[in-house]
């Protein structure tokens, strides 16, 4: 079966304080070391790996900082990629990147490496905002990070923006959304912030220094976003993703499906030939492993109901939702009997839930509780 490629590119140069993502702080002399090992596992994969599943349907560095990284060492590992599997022409090829560290020769490095959509972590165009996010970009540099984008003719890029950020008001992410808007990018992520514990954010929020956005503010800032990029004639196809038709995020697509993908890099999740499989969140322990010549693997052991929840919850999220005979077929059981049946039907009752050719997906109203209503579903 044709699968997606992960790779988690573990530093960044300083930590955002709203981030829980495994990541360690930028060194040089570490990266080389990280990418020793890299090549390693890529390697170990590709001799183990079926000889007649070897095809490569979109690749996606994430991290991290990926636009940190030092692009012959990345060269060298899309080689030791492309030595062992089949990298299909043309395919989708992300890559994740802070505004402050885009140049015009990064660009154009990608653009030589096959990598055909940037991502830019712009988050908003307030300085207050970006200051509580700990981000070291200004508002000069993602918007030159775009202009470079476009100079440069590629066709498909992605920026990302957050909303209920404590002291964000409602017209602060207006301007944040027109400020973007304007810039044109074919896909862009509407997040909303999530605080995780033991991040600096949670802290502050612990000993009362901010205070979260209430709810309501909230559920009107997504409802005002939502109507203003569909405005700007954004589709949305999943909670948090809007494209320009013909620009959504194949990668993401191909994860919420449930198709194969796997992962490479410390802290990276794996899904393939029905195994499920982490790697060690720590590149100090990723590193050891791979110098010995074992995978730095962590099983899961989740079943088939965890798996099923699981595909559950992100069918929902999705515009189309989730495809019953797919869902069937994959997992031999009907979606239907998985569902806490009372609360099933009051929410096709209620209008949140919609059941209909072949599919359950949310109503426009319901994919605004989407997180609600999943709960409920699934309980
Ligand atoms: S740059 Fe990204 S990964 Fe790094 S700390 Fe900030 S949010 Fe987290």
């Amino acid at each position: 079966m044709p699968f997606s490629v992960y790779l988690h590119f573990p530093y960044c140069r300083n930590k955002c304080s709203y981030c829980d993502f495994y990541k360690e702080l930028y060194d040089p002399e570490h990266e080389r070391r990280f990418y020793e090992a890299l090549f390693t596992e890529t390697r170990l994969r590709g001799e183990s790996w079926p000889s007649e599943d070897r095809i490569i349907t979109s690749i996606f560095v994430g991290g991290g900082t990926p636009s940190l990284t030092r692009l012959d060492l990345l060269a060298r590992w899309l080689e030791e990629l492309k030595r062992h599997f089949t990298v299909l022409e043309g395919l989708e090829f992300s890559i994740e990147n802070n505004p402050e560290s885009v140049t015009l020769e990064l660009l154009e490095s990608y653009k030589e490496l096959g990598i055909n959509r940037p991502t830019f972590g712009i988050q908003s165009f307030k300085p207050k905002l970006l200051k509580l996010l700990n981000r070291k970009h200004s508002i000069r540099d993602s918007q030159r990070a775009v202009y470079l984008t476009n100079a440069l003719r590629f066709e498909n890029f992605g920026a990302d923006l957050i909303f209920a950020l404590p002291r964000q008001t409602s017209r602060m992410l207006t301007e944040d959304l027109d400020q973007l808007i304007e810039l044109e990018p074919p896909h862009i992520s509407f997040y909303q912030l999530t605080i995780e514990p033991g991040t600096p954010l949670a802290e502050k929020m612990a000993r009362g220094k901010l205070k979260p956005v209430d709810e309501d503010l909230t559920y009107a800032m997504y409802r005002g976003g939502c109507e203003k990029l569909a405005e700007a004639g954004y589709v949305r196809y999943e909670v948090s993703s809007f494209a320009k038709p013909g620009h959504e995020c194949r990668h993401n697509i191909s994860y919420w499906e449930g198709q194969d993908y796997l992962a490479f890099g410390p802290s990276g999740h794996s899904f393939v030939h029905g195994r499920r499989f982490a790697n060690v969140a720590s590149v100090n322990d990723y590193i050891i492993s791979l110098q010995r010549g074992e995978y730095p693997v962590e099983e899961d052991e989740s079943g088939v109901a965890e798996r099923m929840v699981e595909a559950i919850m992100l069918g929902l999220r999705m515009t189309r939702g989730i495809d019953r005979r797919q869902f069937a077929e994959r997992f031999g059981h009907n979606v239907e009997d998985q569902l806490d049946r009372r609360q099933y039907e009051i929410l096709i009752e209620s209008g949140y839930i919609i059941p209909d050719r072949g599919r359950i997906r949310l109503s426009e109203t319901g994919f605004f509780l989407a997180d609600e209503i999943t709960r409920r579903l699934i309980r």
